[in-house]
Parts: C-alpha cells; structure tokens; sequence
C-alpha cells in the first residue's frame, strides 16, 4: 500500500493500494491506443479539451488546493496560486501550440523540404511532490498538446492529487486512456521505463531519482528530459537596493517551506554590504510565521515529510559542525508532523553542506564575497546549474553578467526566479538537462522529422 500522511501530525489521510505488473500493462497498452486516433486529431480539438480542463481546475479550485494541503503542507493561500498557474498553462498551449508545431519550410534544392514536428507516442513522467500540480501540467499539457499520450507516476506521498490530476483530464473530453496515472513507488520505475510502450520520459526529482532514470533510459535508447535538484544563489552586489534584495530573497527561501528546486539558497553578498544586508534579512525571516497551513496567517507550513525534515536538520547540524554560524532556527520542534522554522547560517563556505549540497527546506545559507568578481565565482563553484538571480542598481552590469558570467539555466536580475509559461525553463550540469515550458518544451517529445521532395 501507498500511503498519504498528513505532514501536520504525521497522521494517515489515505491509502492506496498500489497497481499490479500487469495493471500497468494494461493501462500502457490502453495509452498506446489512444495515441493512434488522438495524433490525428486537430490541434483545434485538443485545445478545446485543455481549455476546458483549465476550467475544471478552476471550478475545483478549493478541492485541489486542500489536497495539496493535506498531502505535502504548502499554505493554502499558495496552494490556490498553484491552481490558477495550471490552468494559465492548460491555456497557454492550448492557444500557441499549433503556431510552435508548424512545419518550417527550408530552402535547398529540392522542390519542397521542410521540417514537421510529429508527436512520439505514449511519455512516462516521473513527477515530485513540491508543486504537486503545477509540475505534471506544466508536462502534460505541451505533451497533449503535441499529440502524444501521457503516463503519470507522481510522487507516492501525493496519489490524492496523481487521481484528481487523472479525474480533471477525464473530465475535459480528452479521451480516457490518454492520460493515467499509475500508482507504484519510485523503485519500480525502471521496470515501465523499459517497456516498449514508453518511448520516452520526463523526470522532475532529485539528482539521485535522474540518475536511475537517465540509466534505465539510456539502457534501451530512449530520450529523457531532467529537471533536478538546485542551489541557487543569490548574489547581492555593493550598489543593490538592501530593502528590496532582503526582501525578494527572503520570499525565494521561504516560498513552499523552502522546498523549491528555484529556491534561492545561497545567499552571496559583497563585503561593503554585507553586515547591512545580514541585519535586514534576518529581521525579514524572523518576522515569518510558521504555522497550520489552512490559517491565512501562515507563511509557511510543515516540511512534506519528516523523513525529509530530518534530512534537512541533519544537514543543518553537518553545517555548523564545519564552521557555519546559526543565527537563527535550527532547532526541531517537539511536536509530531514535519515541522522545521526558518533558519539563517552564516561565514558558509565551500566545502561546507549548506553551500555544497541542496538545502530542500527554509535554511538560508549567507555566504561573503571580497568583490563583484568573487562574489560571481562563489556563485558558480556548485555542481547545480539551475537557476540564478543578481541584485544590483546598474541595470547593464546585471545584463552582462546574468547572460555571459553566470552558470546556470536562468538567469534572472533585481527579482527572484520563477517559472513562467512563456519562458523555457531547465538547468546545466546536474540540475539535468532538457528544457519545459515555452516553444522549446513542445519539441523534447516529437520527431523532428526532415521531409525531402524533389
Ligand atoms: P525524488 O525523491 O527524486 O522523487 C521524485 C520522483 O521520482 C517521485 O515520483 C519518486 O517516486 C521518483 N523516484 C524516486 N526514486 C526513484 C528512482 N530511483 N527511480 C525512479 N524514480 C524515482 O524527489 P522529491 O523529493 O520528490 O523532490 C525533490 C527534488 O526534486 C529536489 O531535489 C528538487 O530540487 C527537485 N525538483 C526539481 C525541479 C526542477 O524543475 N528542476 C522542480 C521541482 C523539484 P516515490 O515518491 O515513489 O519515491
């Protein structure tokens, strides 16, 4: 059985019971043949089917966001946001897709060639429990849209939303075996990765999860898209506006309880501003309150598991017993559930876990730069390269190092980093590789098929 555990208490909300070898062939072959009929159907139709899925969510709005809630502990408040995201999205391509499928026409010397984009077939996506329905629409719907057939195996900790994610397509008039869900634990990944049925797979999770995936993928050829773990950094120059830096990178760490693969986590700040910022932002996180997820108060609930709460605190304890300072939090309350407060460490280096590793959870990590250029160099001495943000009142200077000095796969100025349906978003290094969203995302799962006439 899968079970799903308040993270509040600790308590069991629900279990599942999970699908046998052969249900799974069954729903694969049932994808597989829903594919044949739905790659020929008008991107007009498709769209209608995702138009009206957006609807659905937004209809079903306080039904998702309390699944969320209950299942992995984001605030209410963030959880209603990450609806209205996916249904923005279910939009976005049901609007732009056929526009970024068209063929393009090349000039050669043949009487006609051009490019056309045809969708592959049935796509395994592997999903993770932080934005539990922003991260498997942000997938389905170019996927859909594109004309392929999708499998869901989300995060155990998180079936409820797995099903109601299945029940909202179901629901829209996109055939019913076209997109499923398939309840079984990450282990038995590899097994459906490697049936011929999938003909590739997108995986959202940790470097770990990608590397599992990435083999059994590459073991019989096929294509992955991975979007992993990061450590961001923030870097704040001598000329940044403090208030609105401290502001912004506070809001980035604390954001879902700190567990954002675009959280910001190290904070880099040059020497002349350093003390002014460390005083501001440690205010700024003192003043959040952590508390019940449902209470409008909140900013942040409980860490999604304990198992993972305890990983962070040990982490946090491996930080400071290699030099770091705690100036705040730190400390694991003693009630049940996942509970973890927002905690500042500072004089982090490298070498250090909390500059080193990924913090998945409301630890900030404050790190000094002799200068601009160190600050930059800190900022890329990380295996990660996911994304990346500059504070600075020299708009040019931010421009030149987020597009030519910084590693990672955005780069963002004077804000902190979001995803965004129109922007392409993915990272380097082992933050994996492949690109969702935007007119990039649409292509990872077609034929980029050449056809020649001459
Ligand atoms: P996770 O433990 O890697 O799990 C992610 C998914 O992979 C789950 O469905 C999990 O299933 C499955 N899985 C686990 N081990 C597997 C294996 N060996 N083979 C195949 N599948 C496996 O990650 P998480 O704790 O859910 O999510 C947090 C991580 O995701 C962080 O590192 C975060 O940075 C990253 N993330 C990245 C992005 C991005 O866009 N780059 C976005 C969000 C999160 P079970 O639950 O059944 O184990």
């Amino acid at each position: 059985m899968i079970h799903s555990i308040n993270p509040t208490n600790n308590e069991i909300i629900a279990s599942y019971k999970e699908h046998s070898a052969s249900e799974i062939e069954h729903i694969l072959l049932e994808a597989e043949n829903g594919f044949k009929d739905w790659k020929t159907v008008p991107f007009s139709e498709r769209a209608k089917c995702m138009n009206t899925a957006a609807e659905q969510l937004i209809l079903r709005k306080a039904e998702f966001s309390r699944m969320m809630v209950l299942e992995m502990g984001k605030t209410f408040a963030q959880a209603e946001s990450e609806v209205e995201k996916c249904a923005w999205v279910l939009r976005y391509y049901a609007e732009n897709s056929e526009k970024f499928m068209e063929d393009e026409i090349i000039e050669t010397d043949a009487q006609k060639s051009f490019v056309t984009f045809q969708p592959l077939g049935v796509i395994l996506a592997v999903m993770p429990w932080n934005f539990p329905l922003w991260q498997v629409f942000r997938f389905a719907a170019p996927t859909l849209m594109a004309g392929n057939a999708a499998i869901l195996k989300h995060a155990s900790n998180v079936t409820g939303c797995a099903l109601l994610i299945e029940d909202v397509f179901c629901k829209s008039g996109l055939p019913n075996n076209l997109f499923k869900a398939v309840i079984t634990p990450g282990r038995e990944v590899s097994k459906i990765i490697i049936n011929p049925i999938i003909k590739a797979v997108s995986l959202t999770g940790s470097t770990a999860a990608g590397i599992s995936v990435a083999t059994a993928a590459g073991s019989v050829l096929k294509k992955c898209v991975l979007e992993l773990g990061g450590s961001d950094p923030y870097i704040v120059f001598g000329d940044a506006d403090i208030e609105k830096a401290a502001e912004f990178c506070v809001f980035s760490r604390l954001i879902n309880a700190g567990q954002s693969c675009i959280a910001a986590k190290r904070f880099i700040i040059v020497e002349e501003v350093y003390s002014q910022f460390e005083e501001v932002f440690l205010e700024k996180m003192k003043s959040k309150k952590m508390g019940d997820p449902f209470d409008k108060g909140s900013d942040l609930g409980p860490q999604a598991r304990v198992d993972l709460r305890d990983e962070l605190s040990e982490q946090v304890h491996r930080s400071v017993s290699n030099g770091a300072r705690l100036l705040l939090g730190g400390i694991v309350p003693e009630t049940s559930g996942a509970w973890y407060p927002p905690t500042v460490l500072s004089g982090v280096l490298p070498g250090n876990p909390a500059f080193d590793e990924e913090i998945f959870g409301p630890a900030a990590a404050l790190i000094k730069a002799g200068n601009e250029l160190k600050a930059i160099e800190l900022a890329n001495m990380s295996s990660f390269g996911l994304g990346a943000s500059i504070f600075t009142s020299d708009l040019q200077k931010g421009e030149h190092a987020a597009k030519y000095l910084v590693n990672a796969g955005s780069c963002f100025v004077n804000t902190f980093v979001k995803s965004d349906p129109r922007l392409p978003f993915g990272g380097i290094n082992e933050s994996g590789y492949g690109r969702e969203l935007s007119a990039y995302g649409i292509k990872e799962f077609v034929n980029i098929k050449t056809v020649f006439i001459k």
